[in-house]
């Protein structure tokens, strides 16, 4: 995996971005063996399931950098802040004021907006005019750092047609980042669709299929 998005990175003349594996539905066993392979990176979709996983591997907690992908709900923002080192769905202000009530007393919050770059109506995040907005109340709070942006990939049989969404997601990352010092990720790209998102300057791609194989 890791030469196949060095490769991509390469050919499209940009740095390789940070890997993060989703192991949502997958075992805290097959974390533990990525673990120990030198992955520290991963991604889960729902907290409780999470906290499972987290239990089980208490003992790697220094090794591992957990990841919220999914979608929060505000009366479990808390106990996400708690357990999560980023989050990669913040779309609303409501989340803003329990994620910064969980942090209280240790390090910052690694938090991304999430944009529906597309207008889904299925798809959670925020409008693309609502970013600087959400941007501005994150930086108000002394426990989160805003670090970037996530959007979710419409799916199709070709993921050529994703590229315009990554282009247009990779010109608000850059408008952002001009006014927001801390920002640096932009996670974009999953099995289907990364090495099109790394073309268009993912930073961070989020890949569960292609590593653990099928979810059962
Ligand atoms: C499940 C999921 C992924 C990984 O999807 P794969 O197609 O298995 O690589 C990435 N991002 C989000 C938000 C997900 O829910």
């Amino acid at each position: 995996m890791k030469s196949q998005l060095h490769d991509a990175a390469q050919s499209a003349g940009r740095p390789d971005p940070a890997l993060l594996a989703v192991s949502k539905r997958h075992s805290a066993e097959a974390i533990r063996e990525l673990v120990s392979v030198g992955q520290a990176a991963f991604g889960e979709n729902y907290v409780q399931e999470a906290a499972d996983k987290m239990q089980q591997l208490a003992d790697e907690r220094s090794q591992i950098e957990w990841h919220l992908i999914g979608h929060l709900q505000s009366n479990k923002a808390e106990v996400a802040a708690r357990s999560f080192d980023w989050i990669h769905t913040v779309d609303r202000i409501k989340l803003l004021a329990p994620l910064n009530k969980g942090r209280d007393g240790d390090t910052a919050l690694n938090v991304l907006i999430q944009v529906n770059i597309d207008d889904e109506d299925s798809k959670s995040g925020c409008a693309p005019d609502e970013i600087d907005m959400l941007a501005d109340a994150i930086a108000g709070y002394p426990n989160l750092t805003l670090r970037g942006l996530m959007a979710i990939g419409t799916l199709h049989d070709d993921a050529e047609k994703a590229r315009p969404m990554f282009r247009r997601m990779k010109e608000l990352f850059d408008e952002l980042q001009m006014k927001h010092t801390t920002v640096d990720t932009l996670s974009m790209g999953m099995s289907g669709d990364y090495p099109v998102a790394i073309e268009e300057g993912a930073t961070m791609i989020r890949v569960g299929t292609a590593i653990f194989g099928e979810r059962t």
